[in-house]
């Protein structure tokens, strides 16, 4: 017998995280530092384990540091050892820059996450942390290593879809009783913190009627009603990761438009769901979108781009889009979420969730894409 919701959520396979310092540390050569100070904590907990809301790390080429304050004293060690993670920890409230200057006293070319340090810390890292050392802003160092996601990664979005999956079944069928955007929206939240998500992966976007024109809508006191198409958007987070799907439900009957809309984007995000796999480039999904939804003249209505990396964050690499330059490799996670807005008659947009494998790409979340409420 398959396991359980509950089961799946409370008994998560183990994750290499103490791996990830060495395949980082290959990367400080390439990128010509003796160091890189991480300071993004989303890339630190994908090094340590950590969560905490302040710490950073500091890597060497002979050590993994952990910087944090008496606050996460015992949690910080704890997550270290769940990780398996040979980390030296630090625990310091005022000496953060003795600490990681004692660690990086013979650097002398030192990385930093220039997508995460902010015009101030870089000038306080110049003038008092690193005095005489030379900085060197690095890009998507970490991140590049996190687009490739392993087994134990992809259980927990699986999982994390799985979630989703159950809530939005559970609570679809009250649709058609008129429900506020916002009531629809706290339910959809609250039923999956009660099936194992730590919270919503972002703002869970409700949006009926005319309200579904606008692509990212917040959930306002408009009661879905007959005749509404309504936009759900939304995602769970289990241990860290995130999941992120659209359906699009048509309550009672909706207009020939509308029907035409759910047709047209559905197959939009089949031919790009089609298109996704190992050596594809990015931009190639996003075009294979675009083009049904232009056969259908509605190329002006799709104002978005096709798709997105999702992992610890619910926005990573790589980006499918009209700009895209990356191309798809096996355990990449990306979306695949078309749309078509028109102010008289609301929005469609579907997106699933899907890992690149070696035949192309499976999704992640399940719910059917019959509009039916
Ligand atoms: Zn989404
Ligand atoms: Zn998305």
């Amino acid at each position: 017998m398959s396991a359980t919701l509950a089961e799946r959520v409370t008994s998560l396979p183990p994750m290499d995280v103490a791996g990830r310092a060495a395949r980082l540390r290959e990367h400080l050569a390439v990128e010509r530092v003796d160091a890189l100070l991480v300071t993004s904590l989303t890339n630190v907990r994908y090094l340590t384990g950590f969560t905490g809301s302040a710490g950073l790390v500091v890597l060497t080429p002979d050590e993994l540091v952990l910087v944090t304050d008496g606050r996460y004293t015992e949690q910080a060690a704890e997550q270290l050892a769940a990780a398996g993670v040979d980390a030296r920890l630090e625990i310091t409230s005022t000496g953060q820059h003795q600490v990681v200057g004692a660690t990086l006293a013979t650097a002398e070319r030192i990385g930093l996450e220039a997508e995460h340090v902010s015009w101030a810390a870089q000038r306080r890292y110049a003038a008092e942390w690193f005095a005489g050392c030379d900085l060197v802003p690095t890009s998507g160092v970490v991140e590049r290593l996190r687009r490739f996601k392993d087994d134990g990664e992809l259980a927990r979005m699986e999982v994390a879809a799985a979630v989703a999956d159950a809530a939005l079944a559970e609570l679809r069928p009250w649709l058609v009783d008129g429900p506020t955007e916002a009531e629809f929206a706290v339910e959809l939240d609250a039923t999956m913190r009660r099936l194992g998500a730590t919270k919503p992966s972002f703002e869970t976007i409700v949006a009926s009627g005319p309200n579904g024109a606008k692509p990212h809508a917040r959930p306002s006191g408009r009661r879905v009603a007959a005749g509404d198409l309504v936009v759900i958007d939304f995602g769970a987070v289990v241990d860290g990761y995130c999941s992120d799907m659209t359906r699009t439900v048509a309550v009672g009957d909706v207009d020939a438009t509308s029907l035409r809309m759910l047709e047209v984007v559905t197959a939009s995000q089949a031919a790009g769901v089609a298109a996704v796999g190992p050596g594809v480039a990015a931009v190639d999904v996003d075009t294979a979108c675009r083009g049904v939804i232009a056969e259908a003249g509605w190329a002006e209505a799709f104002s978005h781009g096709t798709g997105h990396g999702v992992g610890l964050d619910i926005h990573e690499d790589p980006r499918v889009g009209t700009t895209s330059t990356a191309t798809l490799a096996v355990g990449d996670v990306v979306t695949v979420e078309p749309g078509v807005y028109l102010p008289a008659h609301g929005g469609v947009r579907v997106e699933d969730t899907v890992v690149v494998t070696p035949e192309g790409c499976r999704p992640l979340n399940h719910t059917t894409k019959d509009p039916a409420p």
